[in-house]
Order: structure tokens, then sequence, then C-alpha cells
């Protein structure tokens, strides 16, 4: 199969859902409000975006923070395609038959990144079952065109679970992204609707195999809520994530993208996050960023410096880290500060 930029999307876009029962769509409290996309430096982002034909997750999954994301040009940049050969029941993104790979596309993320200026970025994808390697060698060339073309840039990458496939998370481990994260989504409860494709301990021998490969990668993983889940279920989840060593845990309110899609079972309140946090924390979690709008790139370069810090602190480097913080906070240079910016360096 050849790239071919012209193929267009399925015209309906959730054609397998259509046979799912309209599930009314609630209000949303006023704490899940934000702001229209307005600002020129929105408008300067997507620019970019569209006349590179990339793909975002910001508009693909309809992200409600691309107004203050893109103001930022914190796109989060989806290769392999906007067309997913899963069809889990949370997703807004089309699933279908996908395209052959665009083997430029890892080039052109790269001069998006150039051209954004980012120092972080986070690179997704859709899941690619009918790829021998899931896409895992995509992920690689993507992680060396960025670092060929975008000097210190710190690349953090949310990868499907390459269904199991034998070496693949290897492979995308020993391209040393700087953070690897791959999302739970839901409790292991919640997966046969929510998730129908995915194998909730799949996922997670895939956080362990990371750390078994280089640990010094971070390791990051999220959840949604207002799916049905319970406390105990949630904490559950916390437990096996620390068990797998994983230091960075994202949690925020599910939203439902269309009546053919998954209920919103409850809103949960900003302080019910708040307990969710100190959960975490107390579970020994390096970083944890639960609020109703927390999605796992929501924030993600601000975060990124947090984790190190947290992790030189952990290793009890506090004055590097307090250098290290100064540096960060722009109080110093970074010539000026003898500390390593990060323990794993
Ligand atoms: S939170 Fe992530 S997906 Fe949403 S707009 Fe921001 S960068 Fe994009």
């Amino acid at each position: 199969m050849t790239y071919n930029p012209d193929l267009k999307k399925p015209e309906v876009r959730h054609r397998e859902k259509q046979k799912n029962p309209d599930r009314p769509m609630g209000k949303k409290p006023d704490w899940i409000r934000v702001k229209a996309p307005v600002s020129k430096e929105y408008h300067a982002t997507r620019n970019i975006v569209k006349q590179l034909h990339l793909t975002t997750v910001c508009e693909e999954a309809g992200c409600p923070n691309i107004g203050e994301c893109w103001q930022k040009s914190h796109a989060t940049f989806m290769i392999m395609g906007e067309v997913c050969t899963r069809a889990c029941s949370f997703c807004n993104v089309a699933t279908g038959r996908p395209d052959a790979l665009n083997p430029m596309e890892p080039t052109k993320v790269a001069v998006a990144v150039q051209k954004m200026g980012l120092k972080h970025v986070v690179i997704t994808s859709v899941d690619r079952d009918d790829l021998d390697d899931g896409g895992a060698e995509h992920f690689v060339k993507t992680i060396s065109e960025i670092r060929r073309l975008c000097d210190g840039t710190t690349i953090e990458i949310l990868t499907p679970d390459f269904k199991g496939k034998k070496g693949a998370v290897d492979v995308v481990a020993k391209a040393r992204p700087d953070v690897f994260n791959h999302n739970l989504e839901t409790v292991p409860g919640l997966y046969p609707t929510i998730r129908p494709g995915a194998r909730y301990f799949t996922s997670l021998r895939l956080l362990e195999r990371v750390k078994d490969v280089d640990p010094t990668i971070f390791t990051k993983s999220g959840i949604m809520v207002g799916l049905g889940e319970t406390r105990e279920q949630v904490g559950q989840v916390m437990d096996d994530l620390r068990a797998a060593d994983v230091d960075f845990l994202t949690i925020g309110q599910y939203l439902q993208p269309t009546p053919k899609h998954a209920a919103v079972e409850a809103f949960i309140t900003p302080e019910e996050f708040s307990v969710y946090e100190k959960m975490a924390r107390a579970k020994g979690f390096l970083m944890v960023a639960a609020t109703p709008l927390t999605r796992s790139s929501y924030h993600a370069g601000e975060d990124f410096e947090k984790l190190r810090l947290a992790r030189l602190k952990k290793l009890g480097l506090e004055n590097d880290a307090v250098d290290a913080g100064r540096v960060l906070n722009g109080d110093v240079q970074a010539d000026e500060s003898h500390a390593p910016v990060s323990a794993a360096e």
C-alpha cells in the first residue's frame, strides 16, 4: 500500500457506532467550561499544522483545552494517520482502514516542532494493528528526526499498546524518549465496554517493560473518570501502576464526544479530583495531575520540568534540584548552574 495524501477520512466519522442507541449528552457543569479558541497565536499554530498537512489529537479528539494550548503553541501531533484500527467507546478518533504510512511524516513533524520553537513536544498516534510492528519504527523515526532538527527539545510519546507485538516496546524505548506515556484509560472492570480491543494487563506490562529496557526513562499513564468507576477501583489502578514503577499519573474527566459514545456516568467535582491527587501522591507517584480538564498532554512541558525536579529530590540531590529549579524559573542562566538538569543524564 503506498501513501496517498489525497485519500479522505471515512465520510461517516463513527460508522461502527451508528447502531448504538443515543445516549443523551447532559449539560456540563460550570467547572468544565472553556473559552472559545480565538487568539491570533491559536491561528498561527493552526496554520503551521495545516501547511504541513499534520494531524493533531487536539482536533481529532475534540479536546476542550485547544484554545489554551494552541495559544501557547502546544499542539500534540498524532502520527500514522487520522484513522484508527480500533473503536473504543470513549474516543472521537475515526475508525476504519488506515492509509499507508507517510514516509515524510517524521520529518514534517520535526519541522513543525522547529517552527513552533517547542522545548517539549508530545507525539501520539492512532492504533495501527494492521502494521507488523504496530507502528513502533515510525515512532522511532519521528523521535530521531526531532532530535536531528530540534536540538534540546525534550520528547514525550503517548503510544498505543502495539497489540502486544513482540519487540515493539523495546524498539521504541531504546530510542530513549524523555517520557514514555501509555494510558490505561479506565479501570479494568470497564475494559469490555470502554476499551474492548485492549487488555488491561498488556498495557500494564508495556509500562513495566519500558523501565526494564531503560530505568531512566520517565513513565506516565492516565485514566479518565466519570465512566462509572468506583474510588476503590481507581485506588487499585494506582497500586498497579506503582507496582509497574510508573512515575506520573494523570486523571481527567471523561467527556462524551457524541450521543453514540459511552455516556458520562458522573461529573467528578474538583474536590473529588483533589482527593484522587492526594491518594496518588500518598502511593508514591513522582508527579500527579488530577483536575477535570487534565489530559495526558495538558501542560506536559511544565509538568515534565516538575517531574525532573521531583526525581532529583527523591534521589537526595536537593541542592541540584534547587539549582535546576532556579534555571527553570529563569533566575540564573543555564550555563551558570553546576547542576545536571536530570539525574538521568
Ligand atoms: S490538552 Fe493535549 S490534546 Fe488537548 S489541546 Fe492541549 S495539547 Fe492538545
